[in-house]
């Protein structure tokens, strides 16, 4: 139970904004306080929903800014990034102590919620499970929400599905976690991986998720088969309600016609495409056509930060370049609940009371935000990089006056640079 008090703006959802006092009850947001609640003095702050990574790939924190993986075309990129998992050797201890690492710093971030592609299998569907076991119970013990997709980067479909289907079998689904299917992309696995994880999606009621249109998968696609990429998703059934597409790099007005038509969600990601120059996703085109666009980082091989909010920043930049303008809320709500809409969580991204209370204390009376009018649109446009004051998952105080509440910061540092050598 608590209470927060005196905040100068609470952001509720993209509508609504208030002030005051926000309630939490047994983990969601409560029109009315409970006795006894803690009091968390959030005066002069502005509150917001606890931002939702939609796409991460979590092991890739063990391999930031590696020789030779920046400012590269993607086709190279993707073998040195290989080579490297390689040499590390991806077990469920790597996994782990990854993981550790990424959850750790979007807790410290603000991101309540974390979307990890996973794409790094072993060749035997036993040897899966440790290392999706790794991350589960890194998220476990930071306190993080968690979506753990069970990927595919040219793994063998048989050997991909029947993966799928164990952790499916073997772990627990809560509130805390969910699991998901998705194949790299199309230029990485052929309609068969496609096939047998919707098989394994539809059985277990998990959802999809896929990458589409980053340079790489346009260029394959039209090789291979002289098609779109999703045009290929279309034929493949994965252009659908249940599906959400990474990327979106460089999209028609045709394919995002289609995109709308069929329910599929999108996933912004920023942070990744702009600085390696893969592309970028017309968000502001995808939003009017009526797509539900949520926002990820994608993983530290290429964005080097799991900092949502400086991603948010940086999709309000660049949306002129490819459309209209977007607004401060606009890019808040991406990272909020279109990315929450995308993994088929309406209680998470936003505080209407029943919400799950997952919130972010935004301290915003230093000098970086001095003479800002508007607190809220200044989230975003002013202090790149800032960090949440606390942080609540499920109202548990996770993160307090800047200090993470459940692991101790340097030993999973540590616990990384043992593993790695960095
Ligand atoms: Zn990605």
């Amino acid at each position: 139970m608590l209470t927060l008090t005196g905040a100068r703006a609470i952001v509720i959802d993209e509508r609504t904004e208030t002030s005051g006092d926000l309630q939490v009850v047994d983990g969601v947001v409560s029109e009315v306080p409970a006795p006894g609640a803690e009091r968390l003095d959030v005066d002069g702050c502005v509150v917001t929903p606890g931002l939702v990574n939609a796409h991460h790939h979590l092991l890739q924190t063990a391999f930031r800014t590696l020789p030779g993986t920046r400012a590269v075309p993607m086709a190279t990129w993707l073998p040195t990034m290989a080579a490297a998992y390689a040499q590390a050797g991806v077990d469920g201890e790597l996994s782990s102590v990854a993981a550790a690492a990424g959850l750790a710093e979007a807790l410290l971030c603000g991101v309540t919620t974390v979307a990890d592609h996973h794409l790094t299998w072993p060749s035997d569907a036993e040897r899966s499970l440790d290392i999706a076991l790794g991350t589960v119970r890194a998220a476990e013990l930071l306190g993080a929400r968690l979506v753990f997709v069970r990927g595919s980067a040219r793994d063998d479909p048989q050997v991909a599905a029947t993966s799928a289907a164990l952790l499916a079998e073997s772990i627990e689904q809560s509130a805390m976690l969910q699991l998901a299917v998705g194949p790299a992309g199309v230029h990485s696995d052929g309609p068969e991986t496609f096939r047998l994880l919707g098989e394994v999606a539809q059985r277990y009621g998990l959802r999809r998720r896929t990458q589409a249109n980053e340079q790489v998968d346009v260029a394959i696609a039209q090789e291979r088969y002289g098609r779109r990429p999703l045009d290929l998703l279309d034929d493949w059934g994965w252009l659908a309600p249940d599906v959400t597409l990474a990327h979106l790099c460089g999209v028609t007005d045709d394919e995002i016609a289609r995109i709308a038509a069929s329910g599929a969600s999108a996933t912004h990601a920023p942070g990744c495409d702009l600085p390696m120059g893969w592309g970028v996703a017309p968000v502001a085109r995808l939003l009017d056509s009526g797509v539900r666009v949520g926002l990820g980082t994608s993983g530290g091989g290429s964005n080097d930060a799991g900092h949502l909010l400086a991603d948010a920043r940086l999709a309000l930049q660049v949306a002129p370049l490819v459309g209209r303008p977007v607004s401060a809320r606009e890019a808040l709500a991406l990272a909020t609940s279109g990315s929450a809409a995308g993994l088929g969580r309406p209680e998470l991204g936003h505080l209407r009371p029943g919400a799950s209370a997952d919130l972010c204390v935004w301290d915003v009376s230093g000098v970086a935000d001095a003479g800002v009018a508007d607190p809220v649109a200044g989230l975003l446009w002013a202090s790149p990089g800032r960090r949440p004051r606390h942080v609540v998952v499920a109202g548990r105080v996770v993160v307090r006056d800047y200090v993470l509440q459940t692991a101790d910061e340097s030993a999973v540092v540590q616990d990384l640079r043992r593993r790695v050598g960095r």
